[in-house]
């Protein structure tokens, strides 16, 4: 079965203050890396806009026309320290909720094995009416809803292995219990949240807090001791990954001691689960990672683990 790779030149169109980690360089970066030979079996789409129905979903429409007056006609506006909106910003939004649902329809209809999705601004800081942490729209949550609504999954797993913890996705399913969310981050860090006992009305928010200079054998550790076996109890219909990938030692912006072979071994992990409980189906959305040369030798480690090579 193939892997569906959806992005949009729109994505590069979101732009941010000069010097600012969250830069379009990013998904160049991310494009260069997947262009390689090895990987001409990918099955390339652009990215479709996201529809209203799907966003409000997890956003209220409020929120969404909030963010949409907020975009400014030239220059850029912003919401907070770390968020800022220009003229680009609401469709690169958009192109990553139409990924995260497109990537959904394929993969719940059998129709590619699982999905990649290389979009800017990330998601997984925005909370139900929220902006922050560079997110405007929360991609996953928005695919687990439609996964949820529009194809009937009973339940969907949220495993997001950036270094910073997931607030909007673990505010948005806090009271849920059909959406697991499994976080390994670094402790203390942004955004702040993340504690082990934060676990939702449910017990369905697994929080792994690392503290910095955490190493490959000790977030495996983690992983495979505090992650996986609730993903097996959990029997998800469908798992989503936040992929991350700034737990990379290189990366400017946290501590963690991550290569670029730990994000693949995590992807066969969760392969090997979803293969035994749902027919191996995995959506993988790009959430962080600001050091280049690592996020594109991680995103890369990732997609071929994605593509069984
Ligand atoms: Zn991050």
């Amino acid at each position: 079965m193939s892997t569906l790779y959806l992005t949009h030149p729109a994505c590069l169109d979101h732009e941010t203050p000069l010097g600012h980690p969250e830069c379009a360089e990013r998904l160049r970066a991310v494009e260069r890396a997947l262009e390689q030979e090895k990987f001409a079996l990918l099955l390339r789409e652009q990215a479709p806009l996201g529809s209203r129905e799907a966003i409000h979903r997890v956003h209220p429409e409020r929120y969404v026309e909030a963010i949409e007056q907020a975009t400014p006609r030239s220059g850029i506006v912003h919401i907070d320290g770390d968020t800022a909106l220009s003229r680009g910003s609401f469709e690169a939004a958009l192109r990553g909720v139409g990924a995260a649902v497109r990537a959904t329809d394929e993969v719940m209809a059998g129709r590619v094995g699982n999905a990649f999705c290389a979009t800017r601004p990330p998601g997984h800081h925005a909370e139900r009416a929220q902006a922050m942490g560079f997110c405007l729209f929360n991609n996953v949550a928005i695919a687990a809803r439609h996964a949820r609504t529009a194809h009937g999954a009973g339940r969907v797993a949220i495993v997001d292995w950036d270094v910073h913890h997931g607030n909007g996705t673990q505010d948005i399913f806090w009271s849920d219990p059909d959406v697991l969310y499994c976080s390994t981050h670094e402790m203390p860090l942004y955004p702040g949240t993340g504690a082990m006992s934060e676990q939702g009305e449910h017990d369905t928010i697994v929080n792994v807090p690392l503290p910095a200079g955490t190493n490959s054998r000790s977030f495996r550790e983690a992983f495979d001791f505090a992650i996986l076996p609730r993903l097996e109890a959990f029997k998800a219909d469908l798992i989503i990954i936040s992929a991350g990938f700034d737990a990379h030692w290189r990366d400017p912006l946290a501590n963690l001691n991550l290569t670029e072979a730990d994000f693949a071994w995590a992807t066969l992990r969760l392969m090997a689960i979803a293969d035994s409980q749902c027919k191996g189906r995995i959506v993988s959305m790009l959430e962080g990672g600001y050091d280049l040369d690592a996020l594109a030798k991680s995103t890369a480690g990732h997609v071929e683990a994605l593509m069984g090579m």
